[in-house]
């Protein structure tokens, strides 16, 4: 007998196979015929498959009539045509074995309609409902189009270190990393003496791969992380994780605009692998949770990403009438609000903005001709916002130099990453992409703390 899925037992092409199938009962409906129908769920797909359960099994009115919600069985049978509309096939049992009973009374997540902010509180169960299932799908899928989008084009996956010595941005979002019994820390007058720290140090979890990922581009061309990033930002919003994975890479003789085309295709292809390969999830989340999602997403794999200097976006943004909360002018760091007016309802498609100005971006992005941008982009959706933030990187050792000067920075922690621009230097570039902004924007879920397993933010580290 062969051990199959829900899923492949949903399939015609199972029908009049002897089969076994094991997961958790969905519902329970007794018929008056003496036979009750089973709803099986194994994680596998969004469906579930029907279990036809007569009474002449020995333990049908000591077992089968008791099963509920949550309830685990082992379930031996055969997969017939199914009668019903909506299935291709159901199971006959032969034997129900049960191996977990689930109490209605007490099981968490029997009832239907369960909040998200509900949910989050029994992140243990959670991936049983039919969302969280589709999420967890839908996450892997992205995870995998991630790895086959870059693999299939010759880039090679690094592992960055998760704890790290460098501040990449310099942004001060950062969670530290010591073995300093925390009522003893060792100081030397006001300051703390980090001389007997396990790393000599201060060390902090990494807030970014880049500056790792453009070592190895220096060398072997093109590379990609993807990997666990933690800001210790205080950002109580829909869209900030504590912890959160991102995908970084970073190409040697890219310039500005490789980088742009890159991260289109990346995002189209994201998008494509999900359409194709999770067509149920995908419609699940079309009906029960974002009634655009699905029409989204097919106008944006038809649109051609709009390519919109910040100056000139801010020029949009001052004529257009809105009334934002925060006001614009030349030089403020783009806000959601922004971000989403101009994605949403001035052009209606995915817009790369480009050229910010050099005081509010990093100390590693390229400085134009102008001396007053540099070669950012941002890559802005409808829906979400920003999804993607990159460079071109400085490759001039004296511009980089004088450009962390002028931001107050020390060269001394940073001569390796000035050896790069030493010893053969090359144009290149790079970006991030967080996949769980990826996932709010492929599920239409409203909430970022939804879309990954267990969420870490300020107040929540359970589970
Ligand atoms: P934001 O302005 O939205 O906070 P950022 O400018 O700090 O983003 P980057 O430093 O450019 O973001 O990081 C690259 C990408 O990583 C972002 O485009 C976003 O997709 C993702 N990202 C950044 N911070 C978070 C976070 N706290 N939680 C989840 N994803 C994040
Ligand atoms: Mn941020």
């Amino acid at each position: 007998m062969e051990r199959i899925s829900v899923a492949q037992a949903r399939k015609e092409e199972s029908i009049g196979k002897e089969v076994q199938l094991q997961g958790w009962v969905r519902t329970r409906r007794d018929s008056k015929g003496g036979f009750s129908f089973l709803e099986l769920n194994d994680g596998t797909c969004q469906g579930n498959v029907q279990i036809l359960a007569e009474a002449t099994l020995p333990n049908y009115e000591t077992d089968v009539k008791k099963l509920g919600t949550g309830a685990s069985v082992t379930v031996t049978g055969l997969v017939k045509q199914s009668p019903a509309k909506g299935q291709a096939t159901e199971v006959q049992a032969k034997n129900v074995t049960v191996h977990g009973w689930a109490d209605a009374e007490t099981y968490p997540i029997q009832k239907k309609g369960a909040t998200m902010e509900f949910l989050r509180t029994v992140s243990h169960l959670r991936p049983r409902t039919n969302t969280f299932g589709a999420v967890a799908r839908v996450r892997n899928c992205a995870s995998r189009s991630i790895h086959d989008f870059f693999q299939e084009r010759d880039f090679l996956y690094l592992h960055t270190p998760i704890i790290t010595a460098s501040d990449c941005e310099g942004a001060g979002e950062l969670f530290k990393v010591t073995t300093f019994d925390l009522d003893k820390v060792p100081r030397q007058g006001p300051q703390i003496d980090f001389h007997s720290d396990f790393f000599s140090k201060p060390a902090f979890l990494t807030v970014s791969g880049q500056l790792q990922a453009e070592i190895f581009a220096c060398a072997l061309g093109k590379v990609y992380t993807f990997g666990p990033t933690f800001r210790a930002e205080n950002s109580n919003t829909p869209r900030h994780l504590a912890e959160f994975w991102m995908v970084e890479p970073e190409m040697a003789f890219y310039d500005l605009n490789d980088n742009m085309t890159l991260a289109e295709a990346f995002i189209k292809r994201i998008i494509q692998d999900a359409l194709a390969r999770c067509p149920d999830d995908m419609k699940f989340f079309q009906e029960r949770i974002d009634k655009e999602v699905l029409s989204r997403l097919e106008h944006i794999l038809k649109s051609e990403f709009l390519r919109l200097p910040y100056t000139e976006a801010i020029e949009v943004l001052l004529q257009s009438g809105e009334q934002f909360e925060f006001p614009v002018k030349w030089g403020i760091d783009l806000q959601t609000e922004h971000e989403r007016y101009l994605t949403e309802k001035k052009f209606q498609r995915p817009v790369i903005l480009f050229d910010y100005p050099r005081a509010i971006k990093p100390f590693y992005m390229r400085v134009n001709d102008d001396g007053k941008t540099v070669r950012a982009m941002d890559v802005l959706v409808p829906g979400v916002g920003e999804i993607i933030g990159g460079s071109q990187r400085e490759e001039r050792l004296d511009v980089l130099e004088q450009n962390m000067k002028d931001k107050g920075m020390s060269l001394e922690p940073y001569q390796w990453y000035l050896d790069l621009r030493r010893f053969g230097t090359v144009p290149h570039s790079g970006f991030g992409l967080g996949l769980e902004r990826v996932l709010l924007f492929l599920t239409g879920m409203a909430n970022i703390r939804d879309v990954i397993p267990f969420p870490r933010t300020p107040g929540n580290a359970e589970f």
